[in-house]
């Protein structure tokens, strides 16, 4: 290859580099190290110098990558069977776990079926791209706030896509009613939004589901281990549960470990195992993340402390940073938002966080969230103590007063009407 030609790849890439950095978007890792039993707390490490920082932004919403349970759990299993699965799920990587833990989610969710993935993005990006591709001239019904793994599935099968407003109803009926009836359809949604903290109508999207003969699908993934007397998600919570056709979950966030799963009908989960190609052509998941996984599903079907703990600590830094005139986006879920609307003031207000309070919080900007949304995403749990959440709502308004950011929350209210949406 030619010197020039060489140059080129190297600036092309350096020049996208460049862009991100222009728009204030280009992402730095936070480099942390969690320690056992010192969870919201971690060692932050930055050009060799390294110091405590309160971790205000994970999604181990309830502490349960540190639970005692889950941890024996893995350990057992590791010693017992090893490391690797050693295969495919078809080609002798189907351990014990997987059966147990696939019984277990469906159990978890009252479906016949559960089915396992390495990750909850590629539990949807598989099981909406291969239900969709099936299903001949199916018509795909997607919320535009979904996730990035489920626009991946609903792109991947070719379908004829309809995108409604967010959590709006009536614009999800005009675009039912405009296809043929006969047609197969699948309306796809979430049930929190893990960036705004709302919850979908999701007995008004069933009953649609039914008048329009559509498939439901929802992924509960900031929901599962979280709401429902037995962590079933928004779903068991609101009795909805037996009126969704397949309900996704993760077991990365609330569950504290990793991989994904769907849960539904029988023939529909076989389906998904037999003809989707990001779960057949992949090593499965290891014995030590499914036993860990399991006991964490099974300790939180049981166990309401973490749910009532996490709710009461919510509750709490909602009303602090609020009576402290900042201006959080009300919602109904465990998520606390804070919009700032600008990337590089959102980044900057993140690093002073970090550099002057040792408090973690990322900023999160486009893609993640559409452009002039920009936000800190505050995430509490059963572990931040009083002393933590004073702490936040002290920083947060030193960081604001230097920054000159608004305190105005009713600027932030009709955010949404200025956001540029993305088809
Ligand atoms: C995080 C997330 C996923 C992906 O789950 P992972 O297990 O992290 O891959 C899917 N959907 C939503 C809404 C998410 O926030």
């Amino acid at each position: 290859m030619s010197k020039e030609i060489k140059s080129y790849y190297d600036n092309f890439f350096q020049n996208r580099l460049e862009d991100l950095h222009k728009e204030g978007r280009y992402r730095v890792f936070a480099d942390l190290e969690r320690k056992v039993g010192n969870f919201p707390k971690a060692t932050y490490r930055d050009g060799g110098t390294s110091r405590e920082v309160t971790i205000w932004c994970s999604n181990d919403y309830l502490g349960m990558g540190q639970n005692e349970k889950v941890l024996k759990a893995s350990c057992d299993a590791i010693n017992s069977c090893g490391s690797g699965a050693g295969g495919t799920r078809n080609i002798s990587g189907t351990t014990h776990y997987h059966v147990l833990l696939e019984e277990s989610l469906a159990d978890l969710h009252n479906k016949e079926a559960g089915l396992l993935f390495t990750s909850g993005y590629i539990s949807n990006e598989a099981a909406l791209s291969t239900l969709a591709k099936l299903l001949p001239d199916c018509a795909i019904f997607s919320d535009e706030l979904n996730h990035a793994s489920m626009i991946h599935g609903i792109k991947g099968s070719s379908s004829e896509k309809y995108i409604f407003r967010h959590n709006d109803v009536a614009h999800l009926e005009k675009l039912l009613s405009s296809v043929e009836r006969c047609r197969p359809k699948i309306i796809a949604f979430e049930s929190i939004y893990s960036m705004d903290g709302d919850i979908a109508p999701i007995k008004e999207i069933c009953d649609l589901a039914e008048k329009y003969g559509a498939m439901t699908y929802i992924d509960e993934v900031h929901a599962v281990g979280m709401y429902g007397k037995r962590g079933g998600g928004i779903a068991e919570e609101r009795g909805l549960m037996d009126r969704i056709d397949i309900i996704e979950g993760t077991l990365g966030k609330a569950f504290g470990v990793v991989g994904g799963y769907i849960t539904g009908k029988k023939a529909m989960i076989d389906v998904v195992r037999s003809y989707a190609s990001s779960f057949i052509f992949t090593t499965s998941l290891p014995p030590a993340v499914l036993a860990g996984a399991l006991a964490s599903v099974e300790h939180l079907k049981q166990s309401q402390i973490e749910r009532m703990q996490h709710k009461e600590r919510a509750n709490k830094t909602k009303a602090c940073l609020k009576a402290a005139g900042i201006p959080v986006i009300d919602n109904p879920s465990h998520i606390v938002p804070i919009m700032i609307g600008d990337p590089r003031l959102c980044k900057q207000a993140s690093d002073l966080l970090m550099d002057k309070h040792d408090i973690y919080v990322q900023p999160i900007n486009y893609p993640t969230v559409p452009r002039g949304t920009e936000r800190l995403r505050i995430t509490p749990s059963p572990l931040h103590s009083d002393a933590d959440i004073e702490h936040l709502k002290n920083s947060i308004c030193a960081v604001w007063e230097e920054l000159n950011l608004s305190f105005d929350i009713d600027k932030n209210e009709d955010y949404r009407d200025n956001i540029v949406r993305i088809a």
